[in-house]
């Protein structure tokens, strides 16, 4: 299978679903990770310029450590809107990456990039395989799974379904710890130390799976799609 994960900011996905990443890496699927924003104004260091470009050869070593490939969208960090222009940028993504799979924000997320990327996936999966909508990708040729990752910390997630990453949370954390602009600003900003926060969540969910670190989501049930097997690994 060919896997999409598209996150708001460079470090979501790293976060919030990187151990089931690193699974379908290890078992031979496609991996893509695309970051929406390019993350220019989480920090009290850099300006916004120098900021972006850090972050984007951040997220470009991230994912080469899992072999995966990087997809920039390119949208300044707070200024994810639904409007049609952004809509196409993700169409865009998706047929960069003709996917599957896609895993994205929830929906009730607490944070606006999160929210909209989330609702903007969730239009675009629909449409990016429409022949007749022409944009500077050639229109994928298949309708993708869509699932949910977890919120930070869990915030206001119901999981339906876990991964078990008990033997991927330290490539997770690895993948991490590239994105080494954030962990300082996560410390000032939200007294987060991202090795810690990544096993505390992962410990949670592995207790209510039955399992030592598991990761959580949900799926967008989508017509016409079979919906009686197990997708996530
Ligand atoms: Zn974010």
């Amino acid at each position: 299978m060919r896997i999409l994960a598209i996150g708001a900011h460079p470090d979501d996905i790293e976060l919030l679903c990187a151990g089931t990443l690193v699974l379908y890496h290890q078992k031979g699927h496609e991996v893509y990770i695309c970051h929406v924003c390019d993350g220019n104004k989480g920090s009290m260091i850099y300006n916004s310029k120098e900021l972006a470009k850090i972050r984007r050869n951040e997220a470009i070593n991230s994912a080469k450590l899992i072999g995966a490939n990087s997809i920039w969208a390119g949208i300044s960090d707070g200024e994810v809107v639904l409007d049609l222009g952004s809509r196409e940028k993700i169409i865009d993504v998706i047929r960069q990456a003709n996917p599957d799979l896609i895993i994205t924000h929830s929906p009730d997320d607490y944070h606006s990039d999160h929210v909209n990327v989330s609702r903007l996936v969730f239009e675009a999966t629909y449409l990016a395989n429409l022949k007749l909508w022409k944009t500077n990708y050639p229109s994928s040729d298949r309708l993708p799974y869509l699932y949910y990752m977890d919120t930070l910390a869990g915030v206001n997630f119901i999981p339906s379904e876990y991964v078990n990453i008990s033997d991927t949370i330290e490539t997770k954390i690895k993948m991490m710890m590239e994105m080494k602009s954030q962990l300082g600003w996560l410390k000032d900003m939200h007294n987060c130390d991202a090795p810690e926060f990544i096993k505390s969540v992962a410990k949670f969910r592995g207790f209510q799976a039955g399992v030592l670190y598991a990761e959580a989501f949900t799926q967008q049930k989508l017509y016409p799609q079979g919906l009686t097997k197990r997708i996530l690994p």
